[in-house]
């Protein structure tokens, strides 16, 4: 392939990602509970399809897929379904979500829950049905459901299998690539089908040569095994430089096409997917095993054991941090994700989802942060930002309360990736306000369009009422005009109609 293309803004970060990188992914033991909330992921809840006191086997569907953005929910350990209600999730605080509870009873040997496909003798449509019938999301954190990326409305001429890990930490997917090469390679085959694209960029960051070279050895053992020509997959080892990861920086970085605003990569050709999304895509196909666990990073200076667990989904965070040794210090801070772009815990008495790479175990601070300062526009955050946005305007304007400037300077586009507050000089908590910013600003929309929806409801009432009340004065005027008819006039047939007169005898009729 032809050379890179570098990315705005961005920053070079310190990894690391020592403490948890080195070793092998350790099964987790299934904890005594598990708590599957019926929404993972951006669009609408899982049905349940199960009932409290029914047993369920690992890997048997729990709740399915609501609509065509939603995912399917799947029992990730055997047992019995003991409640199905609300429960907080791990972010934003404070907000519940329907789960399934089950309590384990054993027999945690078998995930399968349809028979295992031959991806080349299997159609399209059964291949992108399986995916969706495995509840596949995005597993790179942003758990959107797989299958809906996998019909796109316009010709996709590169596949990109996103295994850019570009937050310090999390070595999930760089564990995932260095131990299961085959299950990614074998996933991209799948995907490149499904997306009919006509060559895979598999990206790697250029810090993690053991997970590039696996892939190489993984695409050309597959190589080596094919009778037939294989699709154009190459590994291709980007810069690391944070955010070279998210999906606009990786597609503009491989290809040099920017994803238009407010828009998704197919709108360049581009469909692009998580390599731990990818090894769920081969574990659906070739092992008919629904999404029931995922690999993830407990690290950090406030955890004894770091390492990359196997992870049965709905685990309680609390039974993750014992089986890695529990935490260092007494008073610690919980942050699911990384330290840019994670969300802190309130609490280890929440659960692991499909879109749960890390928890990072931090020491409270011993000293107190930096007090916030007045910005003194000196351009730094401009400069970072990879969005090419303006943070300080849209900081103004947040912290002011004119929430109308924001659509204009593109807080949408905000990937609250947080490289405009790490550089402000000043310690302004800029993507706290964004996050603010774009709660209010959905809770606007919600209120608007719930205002629209009454408004329509009540004028369909006052046409409906006119309609009836127009039709009341025409039957009035019908009668009306009916009585006022001399008796002797020759009726039309209307008018008989309308009164309900007896009809005209025929002449030399039968009586
Ligand atoms: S970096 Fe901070 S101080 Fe500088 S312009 Fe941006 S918000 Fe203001
Ligand atoms: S958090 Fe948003 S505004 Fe700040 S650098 Fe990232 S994308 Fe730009």
């Amino acid at each position: 392939m032809k050379g890179l293309w570098r990315f705005p803004g961005g920053l070079r970060l310190a990894g690391a990602k020592g403490s948890s990188g080195d070793g092998p992914i350790l099964p987790l033991a299934p904890p005594p509970r598990v708590y599957l909330p019926l929404r993972q992921h951006v669009g609408a809840p899982a049905r349940p399809v199960v009932e409290v006191g029914q047993a369920v086997a690992r890997g048997e569907l729990v709740a399915e897929a609501g609509a065509f953005v939603s995912a399917a929910v799947h029992a990730s350990i055997a047992g019995r379904v003991v409640e199905i209600g609300d429960h907080e999730l791990p972010h934003p605080p404070g907000v519940a979500e329907t789960c399934v509870v089950i309590a384990g009873e054993g027999g945690e040997e078998e995930a399968r829950a349809e028979v295992p496909l031959d991806p080349d003798e299997a159609t399209v449509e059964t291949l992108r049905e399986r995916v969706r019938a495995a509840g596949i999301v995005g597993l790179g954190g942003a758990a959107f459901p797989s299958a809906a990326k996998l019909k796109p409305s316009r010709p996709i001429h590169t596949l990109v299998i996103n295994g850019v890990e570009c937050e310090p930490y999390i070595t999930c997917d760089d564990a995932l690539m260095r131990h299961r090469p085959e299950a990614v390679i074998r996933g991209a085959l799948v995907l490149l089908r499904l997306v009919a694209a006509e060559r895979c960029l598999v990206a790697v960051e250029d810090n993690k040569p053991a997970a590039a070279a696996a892939l190489r050895e993984a695409v050309a053992a597959l190589a080596a095994r094919s009778p037939e020509p294989v699709p154009d997959i190459a590994v291709v080892e980007v810069p690391t430089r944070f955010p070279a990861g998210g999906e606009k920086q990786l597609v503009w970085t491989l290809t040099g096409r920017a994803v238009p605003r407010g828009g998704l990569p197919y709108e360049v050709g581009v469909v692009c997917l998580n390599a731990g999304t990818t090894a769920a895509v081969d574990a659906a196909v070739h092992d008919g095993r629904p999404l029931v666990s995922r690999v993830v990073t407990v690290t950090g200076p406030g955890i004894r054991r770091p390492g990359n667990f196997e992870v049965p989904l709905g685990t309680p965070v609390r039974h993750l941090l014992e089986a890695a040794g529990g935490t260092t210090a007494k008073a610690v801070e919980l942050v699911m994700g990384g330290p840019m772009m994670g969300r802190r815990l309130e609490t280890a008495d929440t659960m692991v989802v499909k879109g749960t790479n890390c928890i990072l175990v931090t020491p409270r601070p011993d000293i107190a942060p930096p007090r916030v300062m007045p910005c003194i526009r000196c351009g730094r955050c401009a400069a970072a930002c990879p969005m090419n946005l303006l943070p300080q305007q849209l900081y103004w304007h947040a912290r002011g309360r004119t929430f109308d400037k924001l659509e204009p300077y593109g807080l949408k586009d905000c990937i609250e990736c947080g490289c405009c507050a790490v550089v402000c000089p000043s310690h302004i908590p800029l993507v706290s306000f964004f996050r603010y910013a774009k709660t209010e600003l959905a809770d606007r929309e919600r209120r608007r369009h719930r205002a629209e929806e009454s408004r329509a409801r009540t004028d369909a009432r006052n046409a409906r009422l006119e309609q009836q009340r127009q039709e009341r004065e025409a039957r009035k005027a019908a009668r009306k005009a009916a009585r006022a008819r001399p008796r002797s006039a020759p009726a039309s047939d209307e008018a008989v109609e309308d009164t309900d007169a007896a009809p005209p005898r025929a002449a030399g009729g039968a009586s």
